[in-house]
């Protein structure tokens, strides 16, 4: 069965879905099936890997509110073991209308329950923000992943989506662990980077990953050519630096 794993966290642009797509097309270049699934209504997963979630008529949203199956509204992409669920703005609704729903909470989990088996891998780009959508994603999900961005004070704020984890595995889900910390955009010139990585290791000790995710401007251009970083330059040191990660999250298999 699938390890269906988040990548969270409320704060804005910590590399979040940088990673969701770049660890996903890692993953898929060692040969594991790979599902994206896309459930922040900016749709820059879905855009990431080249594919208009607006032109899309079903995706996330349709299957979150029970009008299509996962299955039916899958896509493939550019690498042959990866797919995306895709989505469109249209799922910014998707918060307000699940509110009246029964079982809001585990729509995602019972929605993926009948394709995680078709992979070895869901991850799951969150928006930034705790509501509704990021519970179904931690619902869902077997573990988390913690984009920290090494530029400013990143621990401050962690404590909301610790809460917000500790939530869901008390009321939702009692096995969802914390698979590791990663940091990003790391810029070894500035000490506030080296600064955040130690306090990192600190708090979180060896939950943060080995692998740093260096300040790569290629890793920034990629996106709007529709690529993940293997696909648009697999020798920068953005591409080296996830196919390190993805060694290091099968290393712990
Ligand atoms: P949001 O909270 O809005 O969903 P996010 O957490 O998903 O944001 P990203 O979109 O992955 O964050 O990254 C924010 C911006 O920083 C993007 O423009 C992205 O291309 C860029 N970026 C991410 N990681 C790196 C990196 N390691 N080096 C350089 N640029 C990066
Ligand atoms: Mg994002």
């Amino acid at each position: 069965m699938g390890r269906v794993i988040s990548i969270a966290s409320q704060k804005g642009g910590v590399g979040k879905t940088t990673t969701a797509i770049n660890l996903g097309a890692c993953l898929a270049q060692e040969s594991r099936r790979v599902l994206l699934v896309d459930i922040d209504p900016q749709g820059n997963a879905t855009s990431g890997m080249g594919v208009n979630g607006n032109d899309q008529r079903l995706g996330t949203y349709e299957v979150l509110i029970g009008h299509a199956e996962a299955k039916e509204s899958i896509l493939p992409t550019g690498l042959a073991s990866m797919d995306i669920l895709p989505t469109g703005q249209r799922l910014s609704g998707a918060e307000v209308e699940l509110v009246g729903m029964m079982a809001r909470e585990t729509k995602l989990r019972s929605c993926l329950a009948k394709v995680r088996d078709d992979y070895d891998f869901v991850l799951i780009d969150s928006p930034p923000s705790l509501g509704l959508l990021t519970v179904n994603s931690l619902t869902a999900s077997d573990s988390v992943i913690i984009p920290l961005q090494c530029e400013y004070l990143a621990l401050e704020g962690l404590t909301q989506l610790i809460t917000a984890i500790r939530l869901v595995q008390d009321h939702l889900n009692p096995s969802l662990r914390i698979e590791g910390v990663l940091l990003t955009m790391y810029d070894a010139r500035l000490s506030l980077s080296r600064q955040v990585a130690e306090e990192a290791r600190k708090f979180f000790s060896d939950r943060v990953y080995k692998t740093i995710i260096p300040r790569n401007v290629r890793l920034s251009e990629a996106p709007s050519f529709g690529k993940p970083i293997v696909l648009y330059d697999p020798h920068s040191s953005g591409a080296e630096s996830y196919r390190e990660l993805a060694r290091e999250v099968l290393g712990h298999e």
